[in-house]
């Protein structure tokens, strides 16, 4: 067999060559207006950019970091960057001030290229800033801001003279292709190095029917962001499959959501069940359908169950509920029913659905007790939530030690049960649990319970200290702004599903839930918002 090693260029060449009439159609960030071409186009421009990136000093194995949403030109960037052998760092511009400056810092980038929003925001953070050197404002000279920044160029005037002709040099597939640190809800945040070898397999599987099933048919709007995990795989996985992109820009409103998916006739879309929340919002006030939209991925958090029935029971739209990592490419698990559970009742059937899912062909799960021990898979017993495969990290970028055990098993820091079809479900994270007399408490199935109440946005557990129990969980409610629920009536909603000892004994609402940079629930915000309220 030939030997050619997995290179992320490849994918967009393939795009360009066989699908080379398809669209990008991207939500631009200056105005709201529509960009679109194709990706014969989008890969005569990645080439200038790769060539102009040369010309002002990128060498291979520089690391170059972009702050943007999803547009046509970060994707340029993504494979510009990548395609001729530098790490593509992406970097979360909702993080705090001090978690932006640290891991640039910490990346040692030389060059930025960013949304021309993210200015001001650099202008501040600048005297910090011990590595970069140029910054690239991804943008057109009309709307190129005027700024204080040293060595500023324009996107567009960057890559306008440049040659569109640029050979891709033939990497070991385990060059570092691209950089993401994780969120760091302890510690300062760990970076997370892929290679070309670990994202191009992580997108054959997840373009497989087992997972999200990708062809050449789909139109996908992309809304998960390319600075959060990877953008789960599918900038590269879609010009694989030859799939029409879509890139929503920074415009993920229900509004803006639902018109794209409208005039664009997208048949498939990945996100936080935050931004569903929001489409739901949108349409239950103004009306409308989702009659392009055959399937969604559900990621990042857990899924509950009412928003499941809504999109296939009102709209028609089927949802896989998937679990993953930074850590991990990022895809662990996707959920879709085997023939063997197909027959099991529809309430059988509806617990398995809100299942993070079987791995992926790639990797490997197993559950452990604090010994070490393997758990047995019977859908009951909780434990440690470990991890191998092929695109799952080793060690965090830079860090001394190896990241995973003897065995090369990583730690999730996630609390699962696996059942006896092999399906695993989340019941925590490591340090969420609630232990109330010595018996643990899932807070994540609290929640989801919870935010089945119709007059219920959003909803957290918490473990509060209990002088008997020593933990008792508390529910923190984001009720309806037109609501007048009340916690008793959130609790008799969900007496009957769960133990009884497990009920929360005290429900308090607040206007807004905090939501971390990557929209997923602020444990921690709230945990300090409880023990100020107490003193
Ligand atoms: P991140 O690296 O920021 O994507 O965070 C990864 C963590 O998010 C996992 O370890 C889980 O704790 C959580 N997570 C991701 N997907 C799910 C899911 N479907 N259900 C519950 N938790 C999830």
């Amino acid at each position: 067999m030939q030997n050619e090693p997995l290179s992320i260029a490849h994918a967009l060449e393939h795009a360009a060559r066989f699908h080379g009439r398809v669209e990008i159609v991207t939500r631009q960030t200056e105005n709201g207006s529509i960009h679109r071409y194709t990706y014969a186009e989008a890969l005569r421009r990645t080439k200038q950019l790769a060539n102009a990136l040369q010309s002002i000093g990128v060498k291979s194995g520089d690391r170059v970091a972009t702050m943007a949403w999803n547009t046509h030109r970060h994707l340029e960037a993504w494979y510009a960057i990548a395609g001729q052998g530098a790490i593509c760092h992406t970097v979360n511009p909702r993080l705090f001030k001090q978690q932006i400056v640290y891991i640039l810092n910490h990346a040692e980038d030389s060059v930025l290229l960013l949304d021309a929003a993210f200015v001001p925001q650099l202008e501040e953070l600048w005297p910090q800033l011990t590595s970069l050197q140029q910054i690239i404002v991804m943008t057109d000279e009309e709307h190129q801001p005027q700024t204080t920044l040293p060595n500023v160029h324009c996107y567009e005037k960057l890559i306008a003279d440049q040659s569109d002709e640029f050979t891709w040099p033939e990497l070991d597939e385990n060059t570092p292709s691209s950089l993401c640190y994780t969120s760091g809800t302890t510690g300062d945040p760990k970076g997370v190095l892929y290679t070309h070898r670990s994202n191009l397999l992580h997108s054959y599987a997840i373009n497989s029917g087992e997972a999200n099933g990708i062809s050449g048919r789909d139109v996908v709007l992309m809304t998960v962001p390319m600075f959060h995990a990877n953008s789960w795989g599918l900038a590269y996985s879609c010009p694989m499959a030859g799939a029409k992109l879509v890139l929503p820009g920074s415009q993920l409103d229900g509004n803006s959501v639902h018109s794209l998916i409208e005039t664009e006739q997208v048949t498939f879309s990945a996100a936080v069940p935050t931004l569903w929340k929001m489409l739901f919002a949108h349409l239950d006030k103004q009306g409308g359908q989702l009659d392009s939209l055959r399937q969604v991925l559900i990621g990042g958090s857990a899924v509950p169950c009412s928003m499941i029935e809504k999109f296939e029971q009102r709209y028609n739209v089927h949802v896989v509920h998937a679990w993953g990592m930074t850590e991990a490419n990022p895809t662990g698990t996707m959920c879709r029913l085997t023939n063997e559970v197909d027959s099991l009742s529809p309430a059988e059937k509806q617990k398995i659905r809100v299942k993070q899912g079987k791995p992926v062909f790639g990797v490997n799960l197993k559950i452990i007790n604090d010994e070490g021990a393997e758990l047995p898979h019977d859908g009951v017993t909780m434990g440690r939530l470990m991890i191998k495969g092929l695109w799952v990290m080793q060690r965090y970028y830079k860090a001394e030690f190896d990241a995973f055990d003897q065995d090369g098993w990583l730690d999730t820091g996630d609390i699962a049960t696996i059942d006896p079809y092999g399906y695993m479900q989340i019941t925590d994270r490591a340090k969420d649990l609630i232990k109330s007399g010595g018996e643990w408490i899932s807070s994540v199935e609290l929640e989801n319970i919870a935010t089945g109440h119709p007059e219920v946005i959003l909803a957290a557990v918490i473990g509060i200290h209990d002088e008997t129990w020593q933990e008792r969980p508390l529910l923190i409610v984001q009720s309806a702004t037109d609501s007048n629920v009340t916690g008793q009536q959130i609790l008799d909603f969900m007496t009957g599903k769960v133990a009884k000892w497990w009920l929360p004994d005290h429900v308090e609402f607040v206007s807004e839930i905090p939501l971390t940079a990557a929209g997923k629930i602020n444990k921690k915000a709230l945990r300090e918002w409880y023990s100020n309220r107490l003193a």
